[in-house]
């Protein structure tokens, strides 16, 4: 599916769902479509570009494969995220546009190396996510036991044995484990590092008016 001008999508560059224009060149002449001869035949492979009106960014397809922005753009990974946890989630996050199999590999081991780090160790991902409801808020551990409803644990059980393996993934499933990950990151190491923060500031007032800190 690609994006046309005059047409309305979601812009991948700022997520809204908005209209697109036609792309101009520094002439003014519009250049959203470029039919090319492939080589020796005649078929023509199309070239389309479209501008996004809420953020003006340029988006590019190539016989309907996005080709700019490369890959499904995504928040950058929080600075507080260990950095072996972030590595497999940023490579999952790369790759996510060229195979959702492999991305749902890299997240699921993502997922399982940080519940571990938690102190969350169970014979196997299922029985992990078990326990990492127990004390995560109501909407994360829906979202996390989703992992399992969505990618048909029942049916897949290397999903859960084997975490990294390279399986066949359901609709919507990569997406989906992404995006936990992403309100689990915040969870588990940005929210207490902002209460931290908070905590220091007001410590640093008190004790500036000769009270006792917090402790
Ligand atoms: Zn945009």
């Amino acid at each position: 599916m690609t994006i046309a001008p005059h047409q309305k999508g979601t812009c991948p560059h700022c997520k809204t769902p908005n209209r697109f224009e036609s792309v101009m060149n520094n002439k003014e002449s519009a250049v959203s479509m470029q039919y090319l001869v492939n080589g020796s035949n005649d078929a023509l492979s199309v070239l389309q570009m479209s501008r996004c009106t809420n953020c003006d960014e340029i988006v590019i397809f190539f016989k309907d494969k996005m080709i700019y922005p490369i890959g499904v753009i995504r928040d950058p990974c929080p600075k507080e995220v260990p950095p072996e946890i972030a590595l497999d989630y940023k490579e999952a996050c790369l790759v996510e546009h060229l195979s959702k199999k492999a991305a749902a590999a890299l997240a699921r081991r993502c997922l399982q190396n940080m519940l571990h780090q938690q102190n969350i160790s169970k014979k196997n991902l299922s029985e992990e996510i078990d326990e990492a409801m127990k004390s995560l808020p109501t909407h994360l551990s829906k979202e996390i036991d989703g992992i399992r409803v969505i990618g048909n644990f029942a049916a897949h059980p290397i999903k859960s044995e084997s975490t990294g393996e390279i399986v066949d993934v359901e609709e919507g499933e990569t997406e989906w484990i992404l995006n936990v990950l992403e309100g689990l990151f915040d969870f588990y190491y940005v929210a207490p590092e902002r209460t931290k923060a908070k905590r220091n500031a007001l410590n640093a007032k008190l004790q500036s008016a000769g009270k006792p800190n917090l402790k």
